[in-house]
């Protein structure tokens, strides 16, 4: 990785590019460019066979002038201060521009949650809150699942917070189990997010969407509902999606001349993403290599799996007929294809917009938590609609008016929005 510039170091520079263009005095720039808090611990751990292991753990807050600091916790062998540093940030102006009243934050642990058995993966995750519990709160800071982490673990760490202060707490993390604190229509709030922008985008550049089709690269959380949303709401075609084979170690896109159904395949896809190649097979799907998502004639491309795939060489290959990208993952564009959607006019939602579904929902949950009251599914998704909805115009009305490419619209209503709370708390 050497001579790469490291993931904080990136956040530092776009936010730096556009506070320029927001002509942001130079004092608040620094208060921003940084966190505001950091923690950094150990954690001891008993593992079963009796030996004892010390794991590093990490928090960041990086601005809570909006709202508690919000943003998952993460289980990652490669896990360093920075990544936590950078996704603290990101958090920030997720929050912001889905104008929900949260600020950022970001945990993790340097570890393999695979490596470890249940038990100790619980008496880890009660370690991290043993460290944390007097820095985090429904009031201070609420994580939540990320890489490596799930709802189970939310459970534990919520029990251990709140066995701590003594009191039933479950808006301290959210991404908790249904039926253990958790919200309907979380696992469907991501992807179903990324469509509500998609259909926004069309109305926007007159696309009817009954005659639009999607391709799509993973078949994860997001993907998945991404799918469903594009052909059960808009009444789209969905040409392929595409997955990493974990039996095989090699990516494939998978594709119908009818079109896939996403509900079907969904049946035949274990919980890490894998669709089962031979029933795929049997029921008439082509599978072919898993670069093949980008090159297909399509009016949308939703990239859900990872960062970096659409990029300088990759995005030379999208079918002329691409109108809209809409970035389910977190950074999967490269500044390079950025270029080149500008110079074709390829319209952008980009990840911190497309995907904030999953924060707003998590807000949601935290906020059914604090009332003791839980909403229906439907109740639940159209107020992520609503929300999703206007952070989309938000951020297409910024374009408009400073005459900006999307992404860098949705980084100036968010820096707007976090200055403009800092101002109003007397802190600049
Ligand atoms: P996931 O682990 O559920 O699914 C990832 C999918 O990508 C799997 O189908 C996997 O097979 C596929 N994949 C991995 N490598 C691939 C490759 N080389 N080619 C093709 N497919 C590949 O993950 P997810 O929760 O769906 O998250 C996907 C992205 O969205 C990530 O960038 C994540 O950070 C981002 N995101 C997720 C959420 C959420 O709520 N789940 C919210 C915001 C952002």
């Amino acid at each position: 990785m050497s001579g790469q510039i490291n993931a904080f170091e990136m956040a530092q520079k776009q936010f730096d590019g556009v506070a320029k263009q927001l002509n942001l005095d130079p004092q608040i720039s620094e208060a921003l460019r940084w966190p505001m808090r950091e923690f950094s611990f150990r954690i001891p751990v008993r593992m079963d066979d009796g030996s004892l292991r010390v794991f590093q753990g990490f928090r960041v807050q990086h601005n809570d002038a909006r709202g508690p600091n919000k943003g998952g916790i993460r289980f990652h062998p490669s896990e360093t201060f920075d990544t936590v540093r950078a996704l603290a940030t990101w958090m920030t102006w997720k929050c912001a521009v889905a104008d929900i009243p949260l600020g950022g934050g970001k945990g993790g642990v340097i570890v393999d949650s695979a490596s470890l058995s249940t038990v100790e993966k619980e008496r880890l995750c009660r370690g991290w809150v043993q460290n944390m519990w007097r820095n985090i709160g429904p009031r201070q800071d609420v994580p939540a699942p990320d890489v490596g982490t799930t709802p189970q673990m939310m459970g534990w760490m919520m029990d251990e917070y709140s066995k701590l202060v003594g009191q039933y707490t479950p808006g301290v993390f959210t991404g908790k189990p249904l039926g253990g604190g958790g919200s309907e229509g979380r696992t469907e709030a991501t992807g179903y997010g990324v469509i509500y922008t998609v259909r926004e985008a069309m109305k926007h550049l007159g696309m009817d969407s009954t005659k639009s089709v999607a391709a799509l690269q993973g078949f994860g959380n997001v993907s998945q509902y991404a799918a469903i949303g594009f052909v059960e709401m808009l009444g789209g075609k969905v040409a392929c999606v595409s997955c990493w084979d974990r039996h095989d170690r090699t990516s494939y896109t998978y594709s119908h001349k009818n079109g896939i159904d996403p509900r079907f395949l969904l049946s035949i896809t274990d919980q890490y993403g894998t669709i089962d190649k031979e029933k795929a097979k049997a029921a008439g799907y082509i599978i072919e290599d898993g670069d093949a998502w980008i090159t297909k004639e399509a009016d949308v491309l939703i990239p859900a799996a990872l960062e970096g795939q659409v990029n300088a060489d990759s995005v030379k290959k999208i079918h002329s007929r691409v109108k809209i990208v809409a970035e389910g993952a977190n950074g999967p564009t490269t500044p390079e294809a950025d270029d080149f959607f500008k110079a074709n006019k390829i319209f952008n939602i980009p990840d911190f917009l497309c995907n904030a579904g999953g924060v707003t929902t998590s807000y949601f949950e935290q906020v059914q938590n604090d009332m003791n009251f839980y909403w229906s599914k439907q109740e639940v998704l159209e107020k992520l609609d609503a929300k999703m909805t206007s952070a989309f115009h938000g951020v297409l009305d910024m374009s408009a008016k400073e005459g900006v490419y999307m992404r860098d619209a949705a980084y100036m209503v968010a820096i707007d929005r976090v200055v403009k709370a800092m101002q109003l708390r007397g802190w600049v």
